[in-house]
């Protein structure tokens, strides 16, 4: 019977999800579950983003997962109309009953987007719907050419992938055409976004791609 245990648990996070995404649903938030290994640039890649969208009059809120702190919490702070951290204490991946937690102190009304920033790993945020209606699985050129494939879980099932550090590229003697060739493989239906945070090479494309999504 051990294994119910198991099942129950994910089911009981399957059905705090469908209600996240009904109450997100109602108030016309379009939400995205970032995943990706530590350092890959979850936090850049927000601070650069929700600038962007603001620029265009859509605002977003983020709830941020961490073991401890709240650094990219204050990093992320000025920019959306409010942050919400996230503190697992050594937990290693969000559920959606912590982003219920958070939904609940959250005013929704008036905004378009919800960045989750989930907690750095690419093992098991990947079973556990937090109620998005997206996931972006992101990776970095310093990770090596090789991780998609080693980590397929969390590749599989995304909605977007977002390559970072494409200024590196060449500096790393990074091989794109392994990537894609393992991501033909794993997930052929999700666009690869390869970006910079820091020079904002490829922004273009990702933003069209939010952009699209919040149809309200
Ligand atoms: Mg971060
Ligand atoms: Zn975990």
């Amino acid at each position: 019977m051990k294994i119910n245990v198991v099942k129950n648990v994910l089911e009981a996070n399957d059905a705090r999800a469908t209600e996240n995404r009904k109450k997100l649903d109602d108030a016309g938030v379009w939400c995205v579950n970032i995943t990706s290994a530590p350092g890959s640039g979850k936090t850049t890649l927000l601070e650069k983003t929700i600038p962007a969208l603001n620029d265009e009059g859509l605002k977003s809120t983020v709830i941020v997962g961490d073991l401890q702190t709240t650094r990219d919490a204050e990093r992320l702070g000025g920019l959306a109309v409010e942050v919400t951290q996230i503190n697992t204490e050594g937990g290693c991946h969000l559920n959606a009953s912590q982003v219920a937690a958070a939904l609940a102190g959250l005013d929704l009304r008036g905004l378009d987007y919800l960045f989750i920033e989930n907690i750095g790993n690419m093992v098991c945020p990947a079973g556990f719907d937090l109620g998005e209606h997206a996931r972006v699985a992101m990776l970095s050129t310093p990770e090596g050419d090789d991780k998609a494939a080693k980590y397929n879980t969390l590749f599989q099932p995304a909605d977007a992938i977002v390559l970072n550090k494409i200024d590196l590229t060449e500096a790393l003697s990074y091989d794109k055409t392994r990537l894609f060739d393992d991501l033909k493989k794993i997930n052929t239906a999700a666009p690869v976004f390869e970006l910079s945070c820091r020079t904002g090479e490829g922004f273009d494309a990702w933003l069209g791609w939010l952009r699209a999504k919040q149809t309200r």
